[in-house]
């Protein structure tokens, strides 16, 4: 019987964590209802597995972009009510409607859309609209929100739709005291009291996203939004870390410790040259992995509870760390790529700061061979 193989590279995914920014979350929310984004495969994390401790610790919707996810979730056995709020213009809309996703819309062509896969799918559609009050994305902005209203309440009076919610996103919510936060949530006001005098009557107002959330309680509305808090990443990371603990911890084995030379090159293009003899370990992940090739040279690993530099590129599958003489670290021994600080490993921030990104993508780039393991 051959033994699997043990995991080179594993993504842990922490559940104690998790619930407990899920705690940080709904202590700020009070009775607000939280709506957790999972899109993108839960931000890198696994949507099904995090929504399912999501869920048991109290967030009551889940909210994501494509109607595949969506479907992901309930053939996942999710039953919780989820919000999908990006398509094209001619989804097919009804195995969604169907399988009770709520639809998010932002034009007349995706309410037709929706319309025609409510009649194919014999039931009406829950419907939102998506409101662009000022992002300049996606969403219905001011000019087509007229025609819009007309569409969806003669489609909700013909029992095709029933609209559930509106909702708006926002462009600055990481400033919390910006403006433009204020101008938003007025035109979210402006264009509910309009959808109320068309007799549309939304349940459900929301808007705040993470930093939203831990910053603004005046901008709650029915439900709040937030995503990246709940996998332990601060919104706002130069502010406060609002107690988060990050969820995800990115790890590998070395597959090789070797001595190299005083003056010899490592890696591609030699771009690090040993200044002393030393030892090196080579752990198995790599561009293809979600290490990005532009951080060679740039970021640490933590053995042992102690800093090593990650050095020279980074290659396909693999990069190298220099351990230093008498480490004493052994093939098979781990390295933390990213996780809690706490523990002393990186932080996601450091990655995304040397990148000059947000830890988002970092932690949403994690691909390739990479294993997840929830604990
Ligand atoms: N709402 C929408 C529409 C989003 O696109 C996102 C993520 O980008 C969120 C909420 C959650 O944002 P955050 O992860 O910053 O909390």
């Amino acid at each position: 019987q051959p033994r699997p193989p043990r995991p080179q590279a594993l993504a842990t995914i922490d559940h104690d964590a998790l619930a407990h920014n899920v705690g940080v979350i709904r202590e700020c929310a009070g009775d607000t209802p939280v709506m957790a984004v999972v899109k993108a495969d839960g931000y890198g994390h696994g949507a099904a597995e995090v929504a399912r401790t999501m869920l048991a610790e109290g967030v009551r919707e889940l909210g994501v972009c494509t109607l595949s996810e969506a479907l992901g979730l309930r053939a996942a056995g999710i039953t919780a009510p989820i919000l999908s709020w990006l398509h094209a213009h001619d989804a097919d809309f009804a195995p969604a409607i169907a399988a009770g996703v709520e639809l998010a819309v932002s034009t007349r062509r995706h309410l037709a859309a929706v319309v025609d896969g409510a009649r194919r799918a014999g039931a009406p559609a829950v419907l939102t609209i998506k409101v662009d009050t000022g992002l300049n994305r996606n969403g219905v902005n001011v000019d087509d929100w007229p025609g819009l209203l007309e569409a969806a309440t003669a489609a909700q009076r013909a029992g095709d739709v029933r609209l559930r919610g509106i909702f708006t996103h926002f462009a600055r919510a990481d400033e919390p005291d910006h403006p433009v936060i204020d101008i938003q949530a007025a035109r979210l006001k402006e264009m509910v009291d309009q959808a109320c005098a068309a007799g549309l009557e939304p349940e459900v107002v929301h808007a705040a996203n993470s930093a939203a959330t831990l910053t603004r309680p005046d901008l709650r509305f029915d439900m709040v939004r937030p995503g990246i808090a709940l996998y332990g990443l601060s919104p706002m990371p130069e502010v406060s870390d609002f107690g988060l603990r990050p969820v995800m911890r990115l790890s590998g084995r070395f597959v090789n410790v070797k001595t190299v030379r005083e003056g010899e090159g490592v890696s591609y293009g030699h771009t690090w040259t040993a200044p002393h003899d030393t030892t090196v370990g080579v752990l198995p992940l790599g561009y293809a992995d979600g290490i990005p090739r532009t951080l060679s040279g740039r970021f640490d690993v933590a053995v042992g509870g102690e800093r090593r530099p990650a050095v020279g590129r980074v290659c396909m599958d693999q990069f190298v760390v220099d351990l230093g003489l008498g480490s004493g670290v052994e093939v098979g021994d781990e390295a933390v790529i990213f996780g809690d600080p706490r523990r002393g490993e990186p932080h996601a921030q450091e990655w995304a700061d040397a990148l000059g990104t947000i830890h988002y993508e970092v932690v949403t780039g994690v691909k390739g061979r990479v294993q997840r393991r929830y604990v």
